[in-house]
């Protein structure tokens, strides 16, 4: 007898490149496109966001023009909306609220992020039983949709909502949606019993609601996005207080390192490449350098640096805590001495760390060597990717890290903190340069043997940009992982 193909239903805040707001949309976009391709019946919900790009979007239709959820007691209606994204059925919600939580043309960062999120994960679920919906498995992503394991647990399983398990993937232990009991309880859960540190509470404040901790008690499945990562989250602060709930739950959590989309992320093909090139297994690296080469004289020309053979690092990110700033401004202000050209592409939403890079572009107007760009740019990004030689990314904390994944795809060597995913797959003179203490000595350390690798050993540079290209970082390896745990929950009895 055949079976059905697995069902599988992501619940996400993000999909590349429809709403990316950072390494969470690409992950979402190229697991999904990987298992779809697998075989599995494979379906995104996500909010309606009004920022979001929907011309990549086909036979977009409203599916129902009124599904009734509430809020607080009171009756929201939502249209929920279908469409498809290249091989992915998407499912988008979009409520008819006053508080319009999807109509602020952001993603995130809004101060009342708990309640547009908690509110798109409940409707959710709500859309999957009244639909008569019954996925094999429910894949949620992060703290804003980690919500529906409790929901399911404590009110749809009751209701014969059908589904053989939940994985909740963790893409970073920084962000767990910290709340008050109110928000809880103003979807119809007892918030208050729901603070009581054996469940939900929060162990660092305790009149708070914890909702990715909810999500790490009542999922079947956790996944972080390296193997490293899932060790240091549960002995360190990695964990950012929730290492003893992680290690009570180590039974069911798994890491598995993320890969990347290799048709979206392909050099042979990126429309933003001024000289598209190979870096397929096998291609010729003399060739590979020459592509490069055009790409580099573009970026350069682009962003006002002197046309130079010096080599051109680059750091594309998010300019958080997480990601050391202070140690991109020293690589920043290093590049006269140290003798390369450094791009920065960077955003963020700290207003002081944003001043601070305003302050340090101001410094570098004029200069021949550094540029710096504050603002997020998909298309610029590809291209700085192809022209660099380096890709350079000193994260204090690197849950699995995409842009050094993306930098060995285009040509362009990681320079790279050994944490994380960063440590699983940048390896010391392979693939990559790595240091480990988080000083600026480390990092002066470890641009200088760049460059001089660069420079003295070409053949040794060489190798580093081939064992980067001629390892597999797409998404086929890990979707498999994905998919073996999906079988395990179908194969569990209920
Ligand atoms: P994060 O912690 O932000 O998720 P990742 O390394 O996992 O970091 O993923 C970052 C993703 O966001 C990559 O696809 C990278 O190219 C992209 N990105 C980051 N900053 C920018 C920017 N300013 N402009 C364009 N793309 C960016």
């Amino acid at each position: 007898m055949q079976t059905a193909p697995m069902h599988v239903v992501h619940i996400a805040t993000e999909l590349a490149p429809i709403a990316k707001a950072g390494g969470l949309g690409d992950a979402v976009y190229g697991l999904c496109k990987q298992l779809a391709k697998s075989g599995c019946h494979v379906e995104v919900i996500l909010p309606k966001y009004d920022c979001m790009d929907l011309s990549k979007v086909e036979n977009l239709k409203v599916d129902v023009p009124h599904l009734a959820t509430y809020e607080d007691g009171k009756h929201i209606s939502n249209k929920i909306w279908t469409g498809n994204l290249e091989n992915l059925n998407l499912i988008l919600i979009e409520p008819d609220s006053p508080l319009k939580y999807f109509q602020r043309n952001t993603i995130y960062g809004e101060a009342d992020d708990a309640d547009r999120f908690t509110f798109f994960a409940t409707t959710a679920i709500e859309y999957l039983h009244s639909r008569s919906k019954h996925p094999h498995i429910l894949h949620l992503h992060d703290w804003p949709t980690a919500l529906c394991a409790v929901f399911h647990k404590q009110v749809y399983e009751q209701l014969d909502f059908d589904i053989r398990g939940i994985i909740l993937s963790i893409h970073n232990m920084e962000h767990q949606g910290r709340c008050g009991a109110e928000v809880v309880s103003r979807l119809g859960l007892n918030g208050l019993d729901l603070l009581d540190p054996d469940e939900m509470g929060d162990p660092i404040y305790p009149d708070a609601i914890n909702l990715l901790k909810g999500g790490i008690l009542y999922a079947d499945r956790l996944t972080v996005v390296s193997p490293t990562y899932c060790e240091e989250i549960k002995h360190t602060e990695k964990g950012f207080g929730l290492q003893s709930d992680l290690l009570a739950e180590r039974e069911k959590l798994f890491g598995i390192l993320n890969g990347i989309d290799y048709e979206y992320w392909n050099p042979e093909t990126d429309p933003a490449l001024i000289a598209p090139f190979s870096t397929r297994k096998g291609a010729p690296i003399d060739s590979l350098r020459a592509g490069k080469k055009v790409n580099k004289k573009a970026v350069q020309e682009r962003l006002h640096l002197t046309p130079s053979d010096k080599p051109l690092i680059c750091t594309i990110s998010r300019l958080a805590e997480q990601k050391g700033p202070e140690l991109i401004e020293h690589a920043i202000e290093k590049s006269a001495q140290l003798g390369y050209q450094f791009v920065l592409l960077g955003t963020s939403s700290s207003p002081e760390i944003q001043a601070r890079f305003e302050a340090l572009k101001k410094k570098f107007d004029n200069s021949d060597n550094v540029s710096i760009n504050l603002s997020y740019d998909e298309s610029l990004a590809h291209l700085i990717y192809a022209g660099s030689d380096a890709i350079f990314i000193p994260s204090l904390f690197e849950p699995c890290g995409l842009t050094q994944l993306i930098g060995m795809r285009y040509g362009c060597v990681p320079i790279a903190r050994r944490t994380g995913g960063l440590a699983d797959t940048v390896i010391d003179y392979k693939n990559g340069i790595t240091f480990d203490p988080f000083t600026t000595d480390a990092v002066t350390n470890a641009l200088e043997r760049a460059i001089s690798c660069y420079h003295d050993h070409p053949n040794k540079w060489n190798s580093l940009i081939d064992a980067g290209i001629s390892i597999d970082w797409s998404w086929s390896r890990s979707a498999d992982d994905y998919m073996h745990h999906y079988d395990v929950l179908r194969r569990t009895p209920v």
